[in-house]
This record gives structure tokens, C-alpha cells and sequence, in this order.
């Protein structure tokens, strides 16, 4: 069966190209599979399949418990009227799982400690920058005190400067990982993008607890009041940063003329959130869970773009792989366990991405191809 989209001959049994991904029978529709997870549709609302890409059979549901578990943990803390356990039980959820996930998978190869220090350390310090810059942006308490919207030089500060500064230093540690030649495919710079930029907001948030969007529930009792804003701060906002980062690196590691256009991208999700923050602090309560809902949808969109660029670049890498002819062996399947052609791309079967299965797997069928061929 010869691909329509390039050319490439397949044997007759299979469903997806192997070399470039296409569906090959007019029953698959190539949007219904996400090329790192072909039982989901691209644009699918899933948190762990979207900012940990590499196929793991077992091993999601671990991370779905770990998140669920911290955000009952948050809950918790939130009915107590401790705000600060709160925001940190839900903020240390999401970098806890993804460094797990890149241990897992061995995403860093053998150079863990290299993205530790940028994706945790580095991106922590800036973070660090990113709250006192909004505490001083926001700092002479006009937001909480008095019941007008806060002065045009201050919503200009705080709805654009402040999102065009975070946007910048989002980048900053993926974009540093992912420029050694061994990060710097798509996927990589998707999980680096999304461990800095949640350990950057869980840094900012860590900052600016006491800030302007929390300045009004210092003495508050509110718990309800405490559990959106940990909610927002410590899930919403990592995942909006994550998604930022994620989609402008992802395009400047692909070297696509579309970078200036992720970059507008990048800036709308935070400038979206942090506008939320800034204008909705004067509504107490109603604010509070005004800003919960923007931040839940600006961080859904999120998602949904990072797995089209994901997606995209996927199958568009795949038609630059140099492919030995069909008919040998490259070893199994990560997802669905039945044999790859050499030098494949794609699995035939599921259509999921080699570049999406674990590293080390990712190896074993190059050394099959190699031996084979
Ligand atoms: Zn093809
Ligand atoms: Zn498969």
C-alpha cells in the first residue's frame, strides 16, 4: 500500500504510514490520534498525556494519583485556614510529578543534573524575580484598598509588562537545555518547557503569597476563598506558564519562521491570567473565583495548542528520517507492543510516534534497525 502523502510503500496490513505518520485508509482520521498517544485525539482536554508525552503504559496513572493526592492535601490545608500549606501542597505537585516522569523515562538521558539545575534551579530564581517584580508592581496596596480598579500606569505594568517580563525568563531555562543537540527534539523541549515553567510560578507564587492577589485574605477565614486561590496559584498558573514556554521553545528548537507568532501566543496565556489577577483582586470573593475559572480555561487552551505543536512537529520531523527499505525487524512497539518496521517513524498499527516512545526503547529499535538492515 503506497502512502498518498510521500509515497512511501507500506505493507498491506498497516493503518498508519510508517515512515511519515499519515493515516492510510480513508477510516483514519490522523486528527482522532495524537501522534504521542493515538488513542486520544489531538485536541484532547488531558493533563499527563499532554505535558508527559513519552508513551508509559503503567506508569500515568501513578502520576494522575500523585497530582489528585496533592489537591486533596491542598483541600485539606485550605479547610484549616492554613493558605500557605495550601498553595505549596498544590504548587510542588506538578514539578514532584514531572521530575518523576523524567526520571521514569529517562528523558534526561544520562545528564539529569544539567536539567535539574536549569529547569528547577535556575527557572526557581527567576521565579523568585517574576514575584518580587509583581509585589512591587503592585505594592501600594491602591489594588486591595480602596474599591476602584487599580490606576492605568499600574494595569499597564501588571497586565502587560509583567506578562511580556515572564514570558521572556519562561524561556530562559528549556531554552538553554534544549540547545545541546541531544534535548533538542520537539518532545524534549515540551517536558523541559513544562518542569521550568511550573517550578517558576511554584517560586513566584511562593513570593507574591503575600502580594496582590492575596493581600485581601491575609485575614481572611474564608476556606472556600483559600481553596481556589491554591487551586489557581499551584495548578492554573503552572500549567499557563508550562504551556507558554512549551510553545514558543517548541518553535524555536524547530526552527520554524512561526516563532514570532508563539511568542504572541505565549504572551496572550499569561497576559490573559495576569490580567485576571490584577482587575478581578477588587471583587473579593467573586474575584477570587472569577480569576479560578479565567485561569482554568487560559491553562486548558494551553493544552490543547501545545499538543498541536507537539503533533504537528511530530509528523513533520518524521519525513526527514532517512528509512532502510520495509520488510525488516526494528525491534516492538512501546504502545501497543506489535513489530516495527526498520528505521520506522511511526508505528504502523497504532500510529504512535518512535520519537514519543521511552529514550532507552527509543535506542533499542534504532540498534535493531541498525543490525538488521
Ligand atoms: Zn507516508
Ligand atoms: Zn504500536
Amino acid at each position: 500500500m503506497t502512502c498518498s502523502r510521500c509515497s512511501t510503500d507500506n505493507p498491506e496490513l498497516a493503518r498508519f504510514c510508517y515512515r511519515c505518520g499519515a493515516g492510510l485508509t480513508t477510516t483514519v482520521d490522523r486528527t482522532s490520534h495524537y501522534a504521542a498517544s493515538p488513542g486520544e485525539p489531538v485536541r484532547a482536554l488531558a493533563l499527563v498525556s499532554t505535558l508527559m508525552p513519552h508513551v508509559s503504559g503503567s506508569r500515568h496513572h501513578l502520576y494522575k494519583l500523585g497530582l489528585a493526592l496533592a489537591g486533596a492535601a491542598s483541600l485539606v490545608a485550605a479547610g484549616f485556614g492554613v493558605l500557605p500549606v495550601a498553595l505549596i501542597c498544590a504548587a510542588i505537585a506538578l514539578p514532584g510529578v514531572l521530575l518523576m516522569y523524567l526520571y521514569d523515562h529517562e528523558v534526561w538521558t544520562d545528564d539529569p543534573w544539567t536539567v535539574v539545575a536549569a529547569c528547577v534551579g535556575l527557572a526557581g530564581a527567576l521565579g523568585v524575580g517574576i514575584g518580587f517584580l509583581a509585589n512591587t508592581f503592585s505594592s501600594s496596596g491602591a489594588v486591595s484598598l480602596t474599591n476602584n480598579l487599580p490606576s492605568t500606569g499600574r494595569l499597564l505594568e501588571l497586565c502587560v509588562v509583567l506578562p511580556l517580563v515572564t514570558l521572556v525568563v519562561v524561556q530562559a531555562a528549556p531554552a538553554l537545555v534544549t540547545a545541546r543537540p541531544r534535548f533538542a527534539h520537539a518532545l524534549d523541549a515540551l517536558t523541559f518547557a513544562a518542569l521550568g515553567g511550573a517550578s517558576l510560578a511554584l517560586a513566584e507564587s511562593i513570593v507574591v503569597q503575600h502580594g496582590a492577589f492575596s493581600s485581601a485574605t491575609v485575614h481572611s477565614t474564608s476556606s472556600a476563598r483559600d481553596a481556589f486561590i491554591a487551586l489557581t496559584l499551584g495548578f492554573a498558573k503552572p500549567v499557563i506558564y508550562g504551556a507558554a514556554a512549551a510553545i514558543t521553545v517548541m518553535r524555536l528548537r524547530r526552527r520554524t519562521s512561526a516563532y514570532p507568532l508563539g511568542l504572541l501566543e505565549g504572551f496572550l496565556l499569561i497576559g490573559v491570567y495576569d490580567s485576571a489577577v490584577a482587575t478581578l483582586a477588587i471583587y473579593g470573593d467573586r474575584g477570587v473565583v472569577l480569576t479560578f475559572i479565567i485561569a482554568v480555561v487560559t491553562a486548558a487552551v494551553g493544552l490543547i495548542r501545545i499538543r498541536d505543536e507537539a503533533h504537528a512537529a511530530l509528523l513533520d520531523e518524521a519525513t526527514a528520517v532517512t528509512v532502510t527499505p520495509a520488510g525488516h525487524y526494528g525491534g516492538n512497539c512501546a504502545e501497543c507492543g506489535l513489530p516495527l518496521v526498520a528505521g520506522s517513524a511511526f508505528c504502523l498499527a497504532c500510529g504512535t510516534a518512535v520519537a514519543a516512545m521511552p529514550k532507552p526503547h527509543q535506542e533499542h529499535v534504532k540498534s535493531y534497525a541498525a543490525t538488521s538492515a
